[in-house]
């Protein structure tokens, strides 16, 4: 699954952000005299200090240097706190412009520090960068925490609320009021005492524990290779695992043999394919063993400390558990309504992996293999069902499925969509060559937006697929167009080669891009309900939604051609893959709804000090009847989405919640004749893309739709019903 990343100007108040005491620490660090001309150097030469002349205010990546990062943040999270001091100390009463538009214009500077440098720790990290991160984890969260907490601020925002009838304030300025309000309680802005010092002190381990827990697992994965050398090793694996598997040798130093990585793009191929048992298990066994070895880059401590801690910050803010407070805040409201939906497709998807594996034993037997199914088999005669059921195999997909055509395809589907267009751009600078950034233009030759797309795997990049932004769209502060990135992991074709995708590859790009357009299409005045600022449970919803048209032929016929014919898909072959689509549903149905609950189990807990995680994951898996076949999508050791920040604890469940919403709503499309009928693409623009947080989720789902929405078409769509349908 995927994760979107947020950093925003607003949504940094309250995430991110500088007590006085640690910035003046780091000031002390430039003690001798060397460190004294690097720090003037830093200081003059620091992009950071200055304006950017750069096209469309693109960051200077060429000109940033790890060194720069410290001082701007010091810089920024000063001039940050002056701005608030500014509105505290302001003696006229409480006004929306006095303070609410004011503390939307704050902390610009640090909202660009951190997204630049959010940007380089996610995508192109070093240890430099690596150790700026864990220092500066703790010192954000206190800047974070002296704003939040802040009670002359609070009083003021409190005031305003409790006068919100009588300030004649439009509808987006009442949700901007409404947000802050809920954002500031939810922070513990109402604590006082020692329960208010304690809140602070627990964000702020928080935070430490969280950035340990990405590097530990990316340190997993980044020292893991599986080196093959000879036939045997490479048994089974077809051309394009071969020359990605060598692409990744030559990048780690291993010229002329084959590497095989832990990150998903590398490792799942493998599993598909690999004939030679020994070394999927091996291989297997490595990947869902990260982060739980036992060693220094364990994290079960981590995780155990992390889950008492949320555990505290739950009931200082007078719920019982974390769940309960998170999802106060969602479109689910409450933690049983969003297990009661993931039951739901619990039961149904055992039934149907049950059968599912009844078919992997027998073609096993068919070959000879008297075998039990293990984990490390189920990709592999998973691949070889899928060929004899449909007469598909992936590697007669790929080379139907090339990154340039479908990244195409995606700008393709916006265009008839939204009618943007998207525009290379090669002068502009970017942190790493394989980056390609583009300008979007509206149907009148208008700038939107830039966009950045970097879809390859490399070792300095953490693993997944991810949007973020660099600027986010408002008009608080003039017309401030967004830059928006998109992040995958793709598996580089060799030189010279173009890079191959699978399917699911292919609905990760649309999935991202999905994102991406909620960002570079967002249109509000107020940066705290711009873009991806939405309910955790909804913010899926533009990305699913968009996977959908990935599986169109319409999309397919025009954008699935051969790498080397230009041939488009065959007919036959198209619609082989559309009537797979719901093969091996049970399986990937179970692994994410599996993840989902034992998330939900973990943030359910009322005490954790005795939480082994390792036996708990185990207890509670058996509890729900766990296939012993299949594992969850994310183990708990390297189960990101929920230990390394806030985003999706207690709320991997959002992406199924939203999937509610993309399966219902795309029927809108079929049920109208048209994938991009014109009137239903407006109001996906209206109520959905460019609306951002400025509406309710559930009101805009209805205003678009027609209607609330049924889970009738989720479960129909992953098979689940059993009436023969498509899937996602
Ligand atoms: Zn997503």
């Amino acid at each position: 699954m995927k994760t979107v990343l947020k950093c925003g100007a607003s949504a940094l108040i309250l995430a991110m952000a500088g007590a006085m005491g640690p910035v003046a620490a780091m000031a002390a660090d430039a003690a001798t005299q060397v460190a004294q001309v690097e720090t003037d150097t830093v200081t003059r030469d620091n992009p950071f200090f200055h304006q950017w002349n750069t096209r469309f205010g693109v960051p200077p990546y060429d000109a940033i240097k790890p060194a720069h990062f410290k001082p701007a943040y010091e810089r920024a999270m000063e001039a940050h706190l002056a701005e608030i001091k500014a509105i505290t100390d302001n003696k006229d009463a409480p006004t929306f412009a006095n303070t609410i538009d004011a503390l939307e214009k704050s902390g610009q500077m640090l909202g660009t520090v951190a997204r630049v440098f959010g940007s380089l720790t996610a995508s192109n990290t070093n240890d430099q960068l690596q150790k700026i991160q864990r220092e500066m984890a703790p010192v954000m969260a206190a800047h974070s925490n002296a704003i939040n907490l802040n009670a002359d601020l609070f009083a003021r925002i409190d005031a305003l609320y409790a006068q919100r009838d009588n300030l004649k304030l439009s509808k987006e300025q009442a949700r901007v009021l409404e947000r802050y309000h809920t954002e500031f309680v939810r922070a513990g802005a109402k604590l006082e005492g020692k329960d208010r010092e304690r809140m602070a002190t627990v964000l702020q381990r928080l935070a430490v524990l969280s950035t340990q827990f990405s590097q530990n697992v990316l340190a997993d994965e980044k020292e893991y290779k599986l080196v093959l050398t000879s036939e045997s090793d490479l048994a089974g694996l077809p051309e394009f695992v071969r020359a990605a598997a060598a692409q990744a040798a030559k990048e780690r130093g291993e010229d002329g043999k084959y590497v095989i990585t832990l990150s998903r793009s590398s490792i799942e191929p493998f599993l598909t394919f690999s004939a030679n048992r020994a070394l999927r298990e091996q291989a297997w066994k490595a990947w869902v063993a990260r982060g739980d070895n036992g060693d220094a880059q364990d994290n079960n401590a981590i995780i155990k400390e992390i889950v008492q801690l949320r555990i505290e910050r739950a009931n200082l803010l007078g719920y019982k558990t974390f769940a309960e407070y998170k999802l106060a805040d969602t479109m689910a409201k409450t933690p049983q309504a969003a297990t009661d939906l993931l039951l739901q497709v619990w039961e149904p998807a055992k039934v149907r992996a049950a059968e599912e594996k009844d078919d992997l034993a027998k073609m096993a037997a068919s070959e000879g293999q008297n075998i039990q199914i293990e984990p490390w088999d189920w990709y592999y005669y998973a691949e070889k069902v899928r060929k004899a059921k449909y007469d598909l195999n992936e590697e007669e997909i790929k080379p139907y499925f090339q990154l340039d055509k479908m990244l195409e395809a995606v700008f393709f589907t916006a265009n008839q969509l939204f009618g943007v267009t998207f525009h290379e751009l090669k002068d502009v600078p970017r942190y790493h060559p394989d980056v390609k950034v583009y300008e979007v233009k509206d149907k009148k030759g208008q700038h939107v937006a830039v966009f950045y797309s970097d879809n390859f795997a490399r070792p300095s990049k953490r693993s997944g697929a991810w949007m973020s932004s660099l600027r986010e769209q408002e008009k608080l502060s003039g017309k401030v167009t967004p830059i928006v990135m998109n992040n995958n992991n793709f598996a580089k074709g060799a030189e010279g080669q173009p890079t191959l995708l699978s399917f699911d590859d292919a609905s990760t790009l649309f999935h991202e891009f999905g994102h991406g357009l909620h960002g570079m299409l967002s249109n509000v005045t107020y940066p705290q309900l711009s873009g991806t600022s939405v309910l955790r449970d909804y913010v899926e919803f533009p990305a699913q939604i968009l996977e959908h048209w990935v599986e169109q032929p319409e999309i397919l016929r025009r954008f699935a051609v051969h790498y080397k014919t230009g041939e488009p898909i065959p007919q036959a072959l198209l619609d082989k893959i559309l009537a797979a689509q719901t093969f091996n549903q049970g399986f990937a149905t179970v692994s994410f709804t599996s993840s989902a609950l034992v998330d939900m189990a973990y943030h359910s807990l009322t005490d954790a000090k005795d939480l082994d995680p390792d036996k708990f994951e185990r207890d509670e898996l058996a509890k729900l009847g766990m296939p012993k076949e299949i594992v969850m999508r994310h183990r708990s050791p390297h189960f990101s989405h929920i230990f390394s920040g806030d985003g999706y604890s207690a709320g991997y469940y959002s992406y199924m919640w939203a999937e509610v919403l993309d399966a219902d709503g795309f029927d809108a499309f079929t049920e109208a004749g048209n994938i991009f009928d014109p009137k239903l693409a407006k109001k996906l623009y209206e109520e959905v893309y460019s609306a951002g947080g400025s509406k309710d989720p559930m009101e805009a789902y209805v205003a678009f739709r027609g209607r609330a929405p049924k889970v009738d078409a989720l479960l129909r769509n992953r098979g689940l019903l059993g009436t023969g349908a498509r899937v996602n």
